[in-house]
């Protein structure tokens, strides 16, 4: 039994997380301030003596009075319209002062840190699919920026953690990941279109609908995650977690009317600024080094999402 804290453990993957590594006869401490996380996605293992809620925000040092083994650094809301505008300040420092202190837990207990990296830190990707060797192409004054850069800076920390501190760190740039345990108020586009639909409420496509995004369901998505992090010793990443069956908005509507049905009719909207035009991971590095592939199809993976949310929207 290793004691492992997930920072995020009440978020969208993060709880997804805290039951798999649960399951997996671990202890668990979950770290959340619950700005966009919530108690109830842990519900089902509260009541495991194993299981230990810690209300904290990381942007304030965490104290640990017992030996911890592993971090999951995963705190920092995820969606574009969580992370921007009033809350871009406290994304920053999330992703800054958090991992700082995070990273300094990690030296304090000689645990192993994970990183949740993104994406995002290709911007707009100059290559397509993105190698982890892009090194980006990100607007460092835009209104992402709160994020991207964030995530590129605690990048930064944890490599030089590793180098000067000999932290022994993991990073994954987790792709965009949908499933089970979404906010359906989250504001992503999967939990937007499948809630949309289902109320019969008007499908939003910002934009022309042209630019692509790859879908990961969150289960393999926690597969990759915890291969990473039992990974060999010394193999750092970053390493992209993302499906690489990459479709266009557009087509992600026709695939979710289709299943749903309804009255639903798309509507255009403003494009958000420096929204990416394309991404799509390239996955070798996960596949030869981790014995990792995504298993779940985005056929599958949206039905099951969707009957999750048929469940939670009255
Ligand atoms: N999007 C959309 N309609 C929505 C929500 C999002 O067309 O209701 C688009 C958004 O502009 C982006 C893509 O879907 O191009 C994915 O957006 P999301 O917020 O899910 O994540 P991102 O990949 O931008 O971080």
């Amino acid at each position: 039994m290793k004691t492992i804290v997930v920072t995020g453990g009440t978020g969208f993957l993060g709880s997804n997380l805290c039951v798999h590594l649960i399951n997996e006869g671990n202890r668990i401490i979950c770290v959340d301030n619950n700005y966009t996380g919530n108690l109830d996605n842990v519900a089902k293992v509260a009541n495991n003596p194993n299981f230990h809620f810690i209300l904290h925000d990381i942007i304030n040092p965490l104290k640990i009075g017992e030996h911890i083994d592993q971090i999951y650094n995963l705190a920092c809301p995820g969606s574009p319209s969580a992370y921007q505008g009033k809350h871009s300040i406290t994304t920053i420092k999330t992703c800054i002062i958090g991992s700082l202190n995070m990273l300094e837990l990690a030296e304090k207990h000689g645990a192993r840190i994970l990183q949740a990296s993104t994406s995002e830190i290709y911007g707009e990707p100059l290559e397509r699919p993105q190698k982890e060797i892009h090194c980006g192409n990100v607007n460092p004054i835009g209104i992402r920026a709160c994020y991207d850069e964030g995530k590129r800076c605690a990048e930064s920390l944890f490599f030089d953690y590793h180098r000067h501190e000999g932290v022994d760190i993991k990073i994954v740039r987790i792709f965009n990941t949908y499933g089970p345990k979404m906010n359906p108020n989250d504001g992503r586009v999967v939990s937007n279109f499948i809630v949309q639909a289902l109320k019969g409420e008007n499908i939003t496509i910002y934009g022309n609908g042209s630019q692509t995004r790859s879908f990961c369901y969150v289960d393999d998505l926690i597969d990759v995650i915890v291969r990473m992090m039992h990974s060999e010793v010394g193999f750092t990443g970053p390493v992209n977690a993302g499906n690489p069956e990459e479709l266009t908005i557009r087509e992600l509507a026709d695939t979710v009317l289709a299943k749903i049905g309804g009255k639903s009719k798309m509507v255009k909207m403003p494009l958000p600024a420096d929204d990416p035009t394309q991404r799509r991971p390239d996955i070798t590095l996960a596949k030869t080094k981790l014995g990792w592939a995504p298993k779940i199809t985005l056929d599958e993976g949206l039905d099951r999402t969707i009957a999750f949310f048929k469940k939670v929207i009255k």
